[in-house]
């Protein structure tokens, strides 16, 4: 699992990356409102962790922009205020769950492992760019007409560049989270993967198509 931690306490956030890290949960943080978000809309972590009161723009306020563009990775809050009017607000905004603060690691894990036993939640929204779409509850691609339904890892590469389109994601990014950190896989396999993609997006006609950048990764370009 990969998490983001959204905290401007330094002396928590590496505490808390700490334990995560021993906990076998890859953890990044960033310490403001505007970093979170940029990096929650990769769409490469499982959970955040975070914070309400943040440099930048607050916690909430990150909860509904991701909300509202249609991000639905499982959001803890971490608050230092306990009122009752936050806490209802958050989970208004859509948030999962919330920790008060001081809060204790095991009560922090224990909140982890709930949220990730209810596995991912595949919603019925479709991400689009240009004449290409994906539907992400039957994992099928589509442009016009016609429509092909991807495998696993297909869908989950094709998923993160859907939502990153024009960025360049590294091959070692699309490692560690389509195939995982301890998996065998290596560079070849997420080579293979794109040429089967690039083969389904000829197949469908689309204008859109994944670039293999100079930086040691791949860009999903359109038709421009
Ligand atoms: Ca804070």
């Amino acid at each position: 699992m990969r998490l983001l931690l959204v905290e401007d306490e330094t002396a928590l956030s590496e505490a808390l990356s700490e334990i995560l890290n021993q906990n076998g949960y890859l953890t990044d943080c960033v310490s403001n409102g505007i970093d979170g978000l940029e990096y929650i809309r990769t769409g490469i972590y499982d959970l955040i962790l975070l914070d309400i009161m943040l440099p930048g723009q607050d916690g909430l306020t990150v909860l509904r922009k991701m909300r509202a563009e249609k991000i639905h990775t499982p959001v803890i809050l971490l608050t230092a205020r306990s009122e009752l009017s936050d806490i209802v607000t958050g989970l208004d905004a859509g948030s999962d769950d919330y920790l008060p603060k001081p809060f204790s690691t095991a009560e922090l894990l224990a909140r982890i492992r709930a949220i990730s036993r209810r596995g991912p939640r595949y919603t019925q929204d479709v991400l689009q760019f240009e004449d290409l779409s994906l539907d992400r509850g039957s994992m099928e691609l589509s442009c016009g007409g016609n429509t092909i339904r991807l495998g696993k890892k297909e869908f989950e590469l094709m998923e993160m560049f859907l939502r990153n389109p024009g960025q360049v994601l590294p091959k070692e990014l699309l490692l560690s989270r389509v195939w995982g950190l301890d998996s065998a896989a290596d560079y070849n396999n997420v080579e293979v993967y794109i040429s089967f993609l690039r083969q389904k997006l000829h197949a469908l006609g689309t204008a859109v198509h994944i670039r293999t950048s100079r930086m040691a990764g791949y860009r999903l370009e359109g038709r421009s």
